[in-house]
């Protein structure tokens, strides 16, 4: 048996090697890369495995046709090879150099064509000719390849044989948890999708950093209990909130986490609510980084934050992202490859995270206990030795602020916005207060 960790987060985050953090999870990256994964199928349950190498998983099946709200669980989708072959025997369009060139839930073909009759089956990207689209076709039966344009144009007249080896039957939807208790029964959920074949800042960036923010966490004291899901998109949190609709209540604080590995600078999409204690939290983290962070208001389209905002459910669920979805050129296509991410970015956005953990771990509403006039710091030994306490950055002004503002209706978050001092300043002023009795936490 492990030891029950007593760390908590806030002391856990300074010790992070943030190096080897980024090199570790672009590892992962690299490891996952060439899988294809899709919606259901092996390729998903192959991830899952690797994952399970770092934090402990649970693995849920959920059988296609079953109904989830008003959707239906898909087929099993599997593909062992694809090609298209030219009258030499050639392969010009080859699944096992990029498992892109099929479009994702192809259904099996063996057959021969012209040129001609084959192009209505063929994707390009006539902007960026060197690259391969990432295309799908979940819920329409039918094939195709993608390709790079320029790869299209040397594509002479002749016959070609065409095989799709995959397979597309009664199977189920794979998902996985990670489930970390803490000292309460109120939840962080933490979702990311992990249905993309070779694609790198979407979505494996967050696969990885959703995997070790798990593994990280595995070893502090916690407050709230953490959910990860790693899930296919949409269908898959549509069929979680399903399954799980009678304890979603637990859930006070989300993060649907993508796109986090590549240059574009820290970007952070509030819940549906708008001013949730998650969108408090990263607002704050965001502030005090001071590196030209962008936040966003809540709108109806992206990831899976749009099913856990959905009106029936409108969870305090923001997303974390650095560049958005769609924006960036090389958004699902072989651009996003293992140099579109960057280790540095990732480290990045995993202290980000980090650091919005510790704000959710540590914000509460105080009262003072002494509130009829300041307290008298120096007969406790606290005005003096405020600055002198080398190991804990607490100064002066955080202590009057947290004093001040702890009227039973103020958390520490209102404090650290209105004293434009960062959160970490706060909580630790806080802590002393409260060893000194001068804090009582509000129940
Ligand atoms: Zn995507």
């Amino acid at each position: 048996m492990t030891q029950p960790p007593s760390i908590p987060v806030s002391a856990l985050r300074p010790t992070v090697d943030l190096n080897s953090a980024g090199a570790a999870m672009y590892a992962l990256i690299a490891q996952l890369y060439p899988v294809c994964r899709s919606i259901t199928g092996n390729g998903f349950r192959t991830t899952l495995d690797t994952l399970r190498q770092h934090i402990p998983l649970t693995v849920y099946e959920v059988p296609s046709g079953t109904p989830v709200f008003d959707w239906t669980v898909p087929k099993e989708w599997n593909i062992t090879d694809a090609y298209v072959k030219n009258s030499k025997g050639e392969r010009v369009i080859d699944f096992q150099r990029s498992n892109l060139h099929v479009v994702n839930y192809s259904v099996p073909v063996r057959t021969t064509m012209t040129l001609d009759e084959l192009k209505p089956h063929l994707f390009t990207l006539p902007e960026y000719p060197d690259w391969i689209p990432y295309r799908t076709s979940y819920y329409r039966e039918t094939w195709g390849f993608c390709l790079s344009h320029n790869q299209l144009l040397n594509l002479p007249e002749d016959t070609y044989e065409v095989c799709i080896d995959s397979s597309l039957a009664d199977g189920s939807l794979t998902y996985a948890e990670c489930y970390l208790p803490g000292d309460s029964d109120e939840e962080v959920l933490i979702s990311c999708h992990a249905c993309h074949p070779s694609l790198c800042n979407d979505n494996l960036s967050g696969v990885a950093l959703a995997t070790f923010l798990a593994k990280t966490l595995q070893s502090v004291s916690r407050r709230y209990s953490y959910r990860f899901l790693f899930i296919p998109g949409t269908i898959g949190s549509i069929t979680w909130l399903c399954r799980n609709e009678a304890q979603v209540d637990r859930i006070k604080h989300g993060l649907v986490i993508t796109c986090v590995g590549d240059a574009g600078q820290p970007t952070y999409k509030r819940s549906r609510r708008g001013n949730a204690g998650i969108d408090r939290a990263v607002e704050n983290v965001f502030r005090f980084s001071g590196n030209g962070d962008r936040i966003m208001d809540f709108f109806p389209y992206g990831y899976d934050e749009r099913q856990y905002c959905s009106p029936g459910f409108n969870l305090p669920v923001g997303c974390f992202m650095r560049s958005q979805h769609g924006t960036f050129p090389e958004y699902h296509t072989s651009a996003d490859n293992l140099e579109f991410v960057q280790p540095a970015y990732l480290a990045d956005s995993f202290d980000k995270c980090l650091a919005i953990v510790d704000v959710l771990e540590n914000n509460r509403r105080y009262v003072n206990q002494n509130p009829k006039g300041e307290p008298q710091l120096g007969k406790r030994g606290l005005y003096g030795a405020i600055g002198g306490r080398s190991d804990q950055e607490i100064n002066q002004m955080a202590l009057l602020w947290v004093l001040n503002l702890s009227d039973g209706d103020h958390d520490l978050l209102d404090i650290s916005n209105r004293s434009g001092l960062r959160f970490e300043l706060i909580r630790n002023a806080a802590r002393l207060l409260v060893e000194h009795d001068l804090l009582r936490p509000v129940p």
